[in-house]
This record gives structure tokens, C-alpha cells and sequence, in this order.
């Protein structure tokens, strides 16, 4: 038996468990969406996985956990593992599956690469004594950004919605999408509805930080959906759109710290390692990204502001390229599998 069937063995042995229980009700969409089925099967349980946002509430309340208790449940550990295993399964084109198992070296090779690249740039197209006193818009023109960040944006989005449409394929079974699910799993994307913990709030990082982990959460989304807005005004660095540029890098680098900070303190035992080692080098990706767009306007005047913004173009470009292969695949198949859990919730009640 291959890793992904063990995996996927373990977690439906644990359900099965839970589904006994259910003292866990209410903390989560996992534990509705478990009473939707008889009896669980592997898109199911893919289902499942990526409804659960690793908040560790289920782990904290169960009185048969590993190692103490013979049933040796770990329920975020099992989701997490084949959450991870969901991503491998769908990555398309099925060979870049490497980046999701090597994501230290892809991670940190592909911004070295980058970095270089742009560093080789400057030096050789404007003289290295020299391009620190050029205007911004002579080493990136407008001209070339825009179209660039185009493509880089319908790249991202394209290989995203073929990965989502494989993800789809195996979760879906013939359900029906509709107009209820489609909103509210919109409004439980937008607004971290499964992080409440059923009101209680997470219990990572710890019990009097409940809604830390949402914060940061919400920090790295708006953060990037403002920054991601902004950058069309590009050249304009100065106005509003350069203000909001600003706001959005801070809310990346606060919240990607917090998240850092998370995975530093918290609890290993109650994590799938893998995808603990996938979370790690994109997080960091983002921050160096998020604290570059911060020293953007901070350094304007100043003999480093075009080295600045030329790291910080290169390092986006490498979160854009490696997002269909990485961590961020994650937004993508949480956000199909809250849609299909409130249409499922709908057409129950229908
Ligand atoms: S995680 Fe433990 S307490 Fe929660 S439903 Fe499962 S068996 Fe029950
Ligand atoms: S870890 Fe949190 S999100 Fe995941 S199943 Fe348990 S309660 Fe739900």
C-alpha cells in the first residue's frame, strides 16, 4: 500500500470513529459535512480535508487521542496528511508534483534564481554605478510591466481552475452546485466563517490568543487581494494607489509574521509534518515579499529604492509562478469544497 492509501485508510479509520461520537459538533463545517454521508469514501474524505483549516479545536477536545488512548486519534494530523496528498493528486502539469514535495529547495532556488536575474538585469542593461539614480519607469517601463503582470495573473489563474476542475471531478459524486452554496461559500472564504471554532475561537496558538489565527488570516488575504488590485496603477507609486499598495504589504508581513510565529510555538504533535514543511518556505516567501512593498515608499529618494523595488518585483513573480505548485493551492480547493458543502447543506433542507 502506497503512502496516499495509508493515509487516506487512516483518516476514514478516524472518522468513522468521530462519526460515533460527534462530540466535536458545531466546532467546525468537517463535522456537518460528516453527517451528510452513510459511509465515507476517498473523494469524501478529499472533501473533508481541505474543509478543515487545521484549527486544532477537535485534537484539544478528544479524550482518545495518540498515544494516550488506544484509538489513537489525531484528527487534524490525518486531514492534514491527505490535504497534502489532494494537493499532489491534482497538481497539474503532473510533473511540477516535485514542487509540492520539495518545497524548501523549489521555494528558495526559485527566488535565489530570481533575484539574480533581476540583479544580472540592472547590472548589465544600466551599469551598476547607474541604475540607482534612473527613474523607476526606465528599468521597469510601463510597457513591459503591464503586460508581464497579465500574463503572470492569467498563468496563475488558469493553471489554478484546471487544478480546481481535477479537484472537483473527484470530490463532487453528481451533486449539484446552487445559487445558495455559491454565495455563502463565498462569504465563508471571505470571511473566515470555520475559524470561529463554533464561537470559541482556535486553540492554536493558544487559549488566550483565540483569534489570533483568524487575524493573521484575514491580514494575509486582505493584504493580498489589495496589493494584487493596486499594482494596475502601476507607475503610480506615490498616490492612492501607492498608499493602498503600502496598506496592503503591511497586512502581508503582519500577518504572515503571526503565521511564522504560529508555526514556531505551536504544538507539533497535532500537525501533518508535511504539510507543516509546505506552509513554512511560502509563508516566508510572502513576508519577504510583503516587507519589500513596505520599504517600497520608505526608500523613495534614496540610493537603494530602485534595488528594492526590482527584489521585490522578482520575488512576486516567483509567488505568482510557484502558487499553482505550493501552499497556495490551498485557497483554491478550501474554497470549491465550502461551496459544495453549502450546497450539499441546501439541498438537504430542500
Ligand atoms: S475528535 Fe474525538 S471527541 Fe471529537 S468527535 Fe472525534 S472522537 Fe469525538
Ligand atoms: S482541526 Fe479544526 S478545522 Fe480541522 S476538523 Fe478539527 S475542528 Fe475542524
Amino acid at each position: 500500500m502506497n503512502e496516499e492509501n495509508n493515509n487516506m485508510t487512516e483518516a476514514i479509520r478516524q472518522l468513522s470513529i468521530c462519526n460515533a461520537c460527534r462530540y466535536c459538533e458545531g466546532y467546525c463545517a468537517v463535522w456537518d459535512a460528516m453527517e451528510f454521508k452513510a459511509v465515507l469514501n476517498e473523494g469524501y474524505v478529499y472533501h473533508l480535508a481541505n474543509l478543515c483549516h487545521d484549527c486544532r479545536d477537535c485534537f484539544s477536545a478528544c479524550p482518545y487521542n495518540e498515544p494516550v488512548h488506544e484509538f489513537k486519534l489525531n484528527i487534524p494530523k490525518a486531514l492534514g496528511q491527505v490535504r497534502v496528498d489532494t494537493y499532489t493528486a491534482n497538481v497539474r502539469p503532473k510533473f511540477l508534483k516535485f514542487a509540492l514535495e520539495k518545497p524548501v529547495l523549489v521555494t528558495t532556488t526559485s527566488s535565489i534564481i530570481a533575484v539574480t536575474v533581476a540583479i544580472l538585469y540592472a547590472s548589465l542593461l544600466f551599469g551598476l554605478n547607474k541604475f540607482s539614480t534612473l527613474p523607476v519607469t526606465t528599468i521597469i517601463p510601463d510597457a513591459f510591466f503591464k503586460p508581464v503582470t497579465i500574463i503572470l495573473y492569467l498563468y496563475t489563474v488558469v493553471i489554478w481552475s484546471v487544478e480546481g476542475g481535477s479537484y472537483w471531478s473527484k470530490i463532487n459524486e453528481k451533486a449539484h452546485i446552487n445559487v445558495y452554496g455559491l454565495i455563502k461559500g463565498i462569504y465563508d472564504a471571505i470571511f473566515h466563517t470555520n475559524f470561529r471554532g463554533g464561537g470559541t475561537g482556535c486553540k492554536v496558538p493558544g487559549k488566550n490568543n483565540r483569534y489570533f489565527r483568524l487575524t493573521v488570516h484575514s491580514l494575509v488575504m486582505s493584504g493580498f487581494i489589495i496589493a494584487l488590485v493596486s499594482i494596475a496603477f502601476y507607475p503610480d507609486i506615490y498616490g492612492y494607489a501607492g498608499t493602498a499598495y503600502l496598506l496592503g504589504s503591511i497586512a502581508i508581513s503582519l500577518g504572515t509574521a503571526g503565521l511564522i510565529y504560529i508555526h514556531l510555538i505551536e504544538e507539533k504533535g497535532s500537525r501533518s509534518q508535511k504539510q507543516s514543511a509546505m506552509d513554512y518556505p511560502f509563508t516566508i516567501l510572502l513576508f519577504l515579499t510583503g516587507i519589500t512593498g513596505v520599504i517600497i515608499p520608505i526608500s523613495i529618494g534614496t540610493s537603494w529604492f530602485n534595488w528594492n523595488f526590482l527584489i521585490h518585483d522578482a520575488l512576486i513573480m516567483v509567488v505568482f509562478l510557484l502558487a499553482p505548485f505550493s501552499k497556495f493551492i490551498h485557497p483554491i480547493f478550501r474554497f470549491i469544497s465550502l461551496i459544495k458543502y453549502n450546497s450539499d447543506t441546501k439541498n438537504l433542507i430542500q
